[in-house]
This record gives C-alpha cells, structure tokens and sequence, in this order.
C-alpha cells in the first residue's frame, strides 16, 4: 500500500463479532497500528472498580478517562497507569462495567481524544462500537463485523475457557445479549452499522477466512485511487 497518506480503517460491531482478532492480524499483515478501543473503555472500567468510584458518578468517571495513561502495545498487551492489565480487563465484570461507563459523554469525550491522536502519526486498524460513526466519520474503509448471537457466544466461551476461566453457555449468552442491547440503545454514539460500511457476518467463517475476506476487500478498495 504505497504513498504518504495515513489510512484509517474501521470495525465496528457486537461482542464477539471477530472484531479483535481480526484487526490485530489484519493490522499485522499491512503494518499499520492496531488500535482496541474496548480495551480502553475497560481499563477506565477497571479503575473505577479497583478505586470504589461508582459507575454512574460521571465526574469522577471523567477524570479518570482523562487521567488515564493508556498504552496499547503491539501484540495486544494493555498497560494502565504503568501496569500491566491485559489479562485483568478481560473479566466478564469488567465488561458489564465498560458498557456501563461508556454510556457517559465525559467519559466518551476523553477516549475519543487519546483514539483520535493514534492515527495522527500512523495508518490504523481501529476497533470498536463507533468508529466508523463517532471518532473516524472520514475513514478510508468501514467495516461492521456480525455473527449469530450463539456463535458469538460460543466464541468467548471459549476465550474464557482458554483464560482459565470457565463459564456457562447461558451466562456469557446472557451477558452478551445485554451488553449489545445497552451498546445499541444508549443516546451517544450508539453501536450501529455507518451507512457506508461493509457488512460482513462471520457466523460460518473461521478466523482465517474472514480474515482473507476482509483482507481481500481492503486491497480492493485502496488499490483503485480510492485510499
Ligand atoms: O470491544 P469490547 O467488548 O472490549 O468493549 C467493551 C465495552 O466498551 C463495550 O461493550 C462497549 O460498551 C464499550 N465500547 C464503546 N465504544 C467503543 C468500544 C467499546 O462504547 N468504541
């Protein structure tokens, strides 16, 4: 992908989508930054907990969101505040807390800062529920990433049942489902499609197909004066 220009993709979509995985191998293979937005929602989560702020008092909220130092390294690793949190912001808890505070416009105002300045200086695969719609309206691609509220769930079962943390179908079922609802009904920057994205469903795909399709679809759309 040749030239100066900074390229800005974006994914947007529910828990368990692929949206992760997919992004940090895509953003791997064109060497461009991987950026987790949920990531940072959760570290916020997780401070509140870890300090007893409550998690609808939005003034402390917003100035932890502000005060966070939030470092996204390569590979994945999350680090808040000079510590390592990667595996901590995984609990199902902190989750639930993350879609929680990320109702907050003071909380959202102060991440979509810090999301904005990462594709100042590099081109960035960015994930999450509103970037195609909130923090990147501009991006060169949009893509919403879909799959069967099941497969979804099935998908982090098993991620937390590699984590060592074994749950129930029903449970994680039942968590995502409201986690969606609240991400798709809040009234700032509610999770939904942008007009102009790709819908892609990866219900019957592996990992390795979905990503040769996307893959496919970014090279389609930056190889033809587009990006
Ligand atoms: O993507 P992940 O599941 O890690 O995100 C955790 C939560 O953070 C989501 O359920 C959502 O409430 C919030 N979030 C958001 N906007 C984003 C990314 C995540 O509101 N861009």
């Amino acid at each position: 992908m040749g030239g100066n220009k900074r390229i800005v993709i974006a994914i947007d979509g529910p828990a368990g989508a692929g949206k992760s995985t997919l992004a940090r191998r895509l953003a791997e293979r064109l060497g461009f930054l991987y950026i987790d937005t949920g990531a940072m929602y959760r570290a916020v989560a997780l401070w509140a907990l870890r300090s007893g702020v409550g998690l609808a008092d939005e003034l402390r909220l917003a100035q932890l969101a502000k005060e966070a130092h939030i470092e996204l390294l390569p590979g994945g690793r999350v680090w808040l505040n000079q510590q390592d949190v990667t595996e901590a912001i995984r609990d199902p808890a902190v989750a639930q807390a993350a879609s929680q505070v990320s109702t907050l416009p003071c909380v959202r105002r102060a991440l979509l800062d810090k999301q904005r300045a990462y594709a100042v200086a590099s081109s960035v695969v960015m994930e999450g529920r509103d970037i195609g719609t909130v923090v990147f309206p501009e991006a060169d691609i949009k893509i919403f990433l879909d799959a069967h509220l099941d497969v979804r769930a099935q998908r982090r079962l098993r991620d937390l049942e590699r984590a060592g943390q074994p749950a129930s179908f029903e449970d994680v079922r039942r968590e995502l489902a409201q986690r969606d609802q609240r991400d798709r009904n809040r009234a700032e920057a509610p999770l939904q499609q942008p007009p102009d994205a790709v819908y892609v469903d990866t219900s019957g795909m592996t990992i390795e197909e979905a990503e040769e399709v996307l893959l496919k679809l970014i090279r389609d759309r930056t190889s033809n004066g587009k990006a």
